[in-house]
């Protein structure tokens, strides 16, 4: 039998209802046996995430101070979703009071405590679906990642997964076809013992892991939107929903202003050539979106216009600058040296632009920079410009298109649009367009009409 992994955020699992919702799409498809959870996230009523209360109480108990109303707001959380589900109360609070042993260990290494207790959202909120679906007749189980295997580096807060985590991840096959897997997301453990968490939003890392381990036929992410649109539903209106997208039109696009996936999630289920689809958990009857490997060609060829503001740029003019070996690796470094990085560095004859985000950079870090370049390079000329915003055209069919540059070009033309920079990248699946800041709606807009709406 083939497998779908699912994977709930944090929205779809902040209610009885939304729990109830889940039980219902499990059981129009009795595929779905794996169910990976996220900590209960914000609700009407409920406006901090579990995961930002458990944060809280950490950072409280590592300063000594008092955390009980902390802990208070989290148990009566839990217990508002689970007891009208059934849930004994005093089953939720057994489960519930691992909270305070977690909260009473070792906090010598803070990184390692918080952790500790960060993970316990997604843990506990396990231990506790896999308890109503048994209220409800549903065989299940909750699988602890440190039994299963799922071993990641010791880097509390932003843990990997460790080579071969998804060989030990597999054997859980054998369970499957009797039991409803629940698997709690966004952490594993080290190689000592210890909890320790991806970074945020790591739950989806937690669901492409075990769908690469079990070598499902989907991974499902249930999240609260539709799934992917062409543009950005804040720069246009009614935006086309994606119905299919590559794995790598998704990066391009969460590059600047998707926010999609975490994106480490893409990596183990593209070494399989798993398909993932984007569904939303409130509206089980939209299909969502389809990212896989390839797609047909007779698909669209422009896929999105994304775009994102906050990008600076330093420009170098020196005559000659072509003949001069070494001239862009030191520039580079000069950034390197004062942990920036960059995001596009194009270049002319006798000169070169780097862009990067401006957001990185201290105040008195633009004269440290501007003093390198001078003493370190000798430019005839420095121009430094800030408030730049990237929009970029994303699709696979660029590669093989001709006279797309000119009609994203002619529309920005005809909106008004002044182009300060073009990249199209080396993968040829996108052509990025650095322009002021104040023009980018206007960009936006222009270039989704010339590629979607005519
Ligand atoms: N609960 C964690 C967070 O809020 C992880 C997740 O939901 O994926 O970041």
């Amino acid at each position: 039998m083939e497998f779908i992994v699912c994977k709930f955020g944090g929205s779809s699992v902040a209610t009885s209802e939304k729990l109830r919702q889940i039980v219902k799409i499990m059981e129009t498809n009795e595929q779905r046996r794996c169910i990976v959870l996220s900590a209960p996230g914000k609700a009407p009523g409920f406006n901090i995430k579990i995961t930002d209360l458990l944060i809280e109480a950490a950072k409280k108990a590592i300063r000594c101070e008092d955390y009980v109303s902390v802990l208070t707001d989290i148990k009566t959380r839990f217990l508002s979703i689970y007891e009208p589900l059934k849930v004994p109360t005093g089953v939720i609070n057994e489960i519930l009071s691992d909270l305070d042993s977690r909260l009473a260990s070792d906090k010598n290494h803070t990184g390692k405590f918080r952790d500790l207790i960060v993970a316990a959202g997604e843990d506990l909120n396990c231990r506790l679906f896999a308890q109503y679906l048994n209220v409800i007749g549903i065989k299940a189980t909750y699988i602890s990642p440190k039994e299963a295997g799922l071993i990641v580096t010791p880097v509390f807060g932003d843990a990997q997964p460790i080579g071969d985590v998804s060989l030990k991840l597999a054997s859980l096959k054998s369970i499957i076809p009797e039991q409803i897997i629940i698997f709690p997301g966004f952490f594993g453990f080290t190689e000592d013992g210890d909890v320790a968490t991806f970074s945020r939003g790591g739950s989806d890392l937690t669901g492409a892991i075990l769908a690469e381990s079990l070598d499902v036929s989907e991974y499902e992410n249930w999240t609260d939107v539709d799934g992917i649109f062409s543009a950005h539903p804040h720069m246009v209106s009614n935006p086309q929903l994606i119905p299919a997208l590559t794995y790598k039109e998704m990066r391009e696009l969460s590059y600047i202003g998707f926010n999609v996936l975490h994106e480490e999630a893409v990596k183990p289920v593209m070494r399989k050539k798993i398909p993932i689809r984007l569904r939303n958990t409130n509206n089980i009857e939209n299909e969502g979106t389809l990212i896989v490997s390839e797609r047909l060609p007779s698909e669209r060829d422009v896929i999105g216009v994304a775009s994102g503001g906050g990008y600076c740029s330093f420009t170098l003019q020196k005559f000659l600058m072509n003949r001069e070996k070494g001239f862009g690796r030191r520039l580079l470094s000069i950034f390197e040296d004062l942990d920036l990085s960059y995001e596009h560095c194009p270049s002319g004859v006798d000169n070169i632009s780097v862009i990067l985000d401006q957001g990185q950079l201290k105040p008195e870090a633009v004269n440290t920079i501007i003093r390198t370049i001078h003493d370190q390079l000798h430019p005839d000329e420095i121009r430094t410009e800030f408030g730049i915003a990237l929009v970029s055209v994303v699709g696979e069919g660029l590669i093989h298109k001709i006279g797309v540059m000119a009609q994203a070009a002619t529309a920005l033309s005809r909106a008004g649009v002044n182009i300060k920079m073009v990249n199209q990248g080396s993968s040829e699946i996108s052509i990025i367009f650095g322009i002021d800041a104040s023009d980018e709606k206007k960009a936006v807009n222009a270039l989704y009409d010339e590629f979607f709406a005519r």
